[in-house]
């Protein structure tokens, strides 16, 4: 381990004192460096491409809150827009105008949403999505992939990705084996296996949820054919498909991963970006599904929270920014450089890699790859990844602290940060 340049005092002070606070010192358990090692510093404030920790230190971010931070961290537009909703109160409870307007966007914007119910979280979205199809199909199976993540819910925590394989946990203590008993897996990329459980489960499976870009088990993009392919079964089985946009959604297109790949799931959740960096999920797709959602229909599913008037005002005027000409080619270039550049710099210092970028997102695994599904991913050198990360920090780059993260850039990089983050990671790689 390289030795620590940085002060970080304060940091070690209040992440010891959170510790007997809460249960490993965080809220979510990947904040806590776990996988990669050393204390994680404790953040102070953040702005633009920038986190500045309590010790006073500067950092280049690639984390960006885990996605929502597509526009740059303290947007200030978004800034302004909350001062202004935050004089008419903070939670209503009730209708708001504010719901219809960030719901025609997600409207106009995905290719599969008819319509749209607003939740507080990625893993609220994905629980409601699931009894869904569920009740839909009047079916009890689903299919998932090894090293997707869903959220925390029960149904869904089998070969979870990782925050569950940062952990080094198979599934987690405390999740019945009934509520896991109808979650049937395949590996990411491979179609036959997929065919295999429809044959093996004929008229049982409501139907097939997936990552359409994988970003927790590191990046992985699906192969050329798979979502088609995915499709394709699904149609056939008389089962639904679900992309889980939580991270990708408004992140690889303006319309999600749907509209980057041109193919059409019935449902799709999100969460992340449509927050602006506020508490926000969401599900959605087809009028005739989604017409089953209480009180519309008999499916039940609420929030005290849900479409609070701040959340959805941080989520409309994020949109709205990322409307702008010219939005997705520009974190399409500056993402392809910093991943490119990464590659490059691997390879000049003599360490297997692969990895690669869509549009806002990008991934790096220490594996000579290629890299299709977990089993793949979980061949890199986790050891390795620590020591770059912990050195990356070191100089000033902030990565996700785990192998199985994808990493996240925004409107606010400059080329400036990128070239400064590859001469930081060619420094930390001569020295590995
Ligand atoms: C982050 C994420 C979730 C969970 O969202 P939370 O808001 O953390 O509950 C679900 N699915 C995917 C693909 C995610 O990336």
């Amino acid at each position: 381990m390289v030795n620590t340049t940085i002060k970080t005092t304060k940091s070690q002070e209040i992440f010891t004192a959170a510790q007997n606070l809460m249960p490993g010192g965080v809220s979510s358990p990947v904040r806590a460096f776990k996988s990669v090692g050393g204390q994680p510093i404790v953040f102070d404030r953040v702005n633009g491409a920038y986190i500045w920790d309590v010790d006073g230190n500067k950092y280049i971010d690639y984390v960006g809150t885990w996605g929502p931070a597509i526009c740059g961290h303290a947007h200030p537009e978004v800034i302004s827009a909350l001062h202004a909703a935050l004089e008419k109160g903070t939670s209503f409870g009730a209708p708001s105008v504010l719901e219809n307007v960030l719901a025609e966007m997600v409207i106009d914007a995905v290719p599969s949403i008819e319509m749209v119910r607003f939740v507080n979280s990625g893993t609220e979205a994905c629980m409601a999505v699931l009894r869904l199809m569920r009740a839909f199909t009047n079916r009890e199976k689903i299919i998932k992939f090894e090293g997707c993540y869903h959220g925390h819910a029960d149904m869904f925590l089998v070969k979870a990705g990782s925050g569950v394989a940062t952990l080094g946990l198979p599934d987690s203590p405390g999740v019945p084996k009934s509520a896991t008993r109808s979650t049937l897996t395949a590996p990411y990329n491979d179609l036959e296996a997929v065919k295999a459980l429809f044959e093996e489960n004929r008229d049982q499976i409501a139907g097939v949820i997936l990552e359409p870009v994988v970003g927790n088990a590191g990046f992985i993009p699906p192969d050329a054919g798979f979502l088609e392919g995915l499709r394709e079964l699904t149609h056939e089985h008389g089962a639904l498909l679900v992309f889980d946009e939580v991270m990708t959604g408004f992140r690889i297109a303006y319309g999600g991963a749907q509209e980057k790949f041109g193919i059409t799931p019935d449902l799709t959740t999100m969460g992340k970006v449509i927050g602006g960096g506020l508490p926000v999920g969401a599900y959605g797709g087809r009028r005739d599904i989604m017409s089953m959602i209480a009180p519309a229909g008999p499916v039940y599913q609420a929030g005290t929270l849900s479409g609070n008037p701040l959340a959805m005002t941080a989520g409309i005027k994020t949109l709205e920014l990322l409307q702008k000409p010219g939005t997705y080619e520009q974190l399409e270039r500056i993402t392809k450089k910093l991943a490119d550049g990464l590659l490059k710099v691997a390879q000049e210092t003599g360490h297997a890699a692969c990895g690669g970028s869509i549009s806002a997102m990008f991934g790096l695994f220490f594996t000579s790859g290629p890299v299709h599904n977990y089993e793949d991913a979980k061949k890199a050198d986790t050891t390795k990844f620590g020591r770059f990360h912990r050195g990356m920090l070191e100089r000033g780059i902030y990565l996700a602290p785990s192998q199985f993260e994808a990493g996240f850039t925004s409107l606010a990089h400059t080329d400036e940060d990128i070239e400064q983050t590859l001469a930081a990671a060619k420094d930390v790689l001569s020295s590995l």
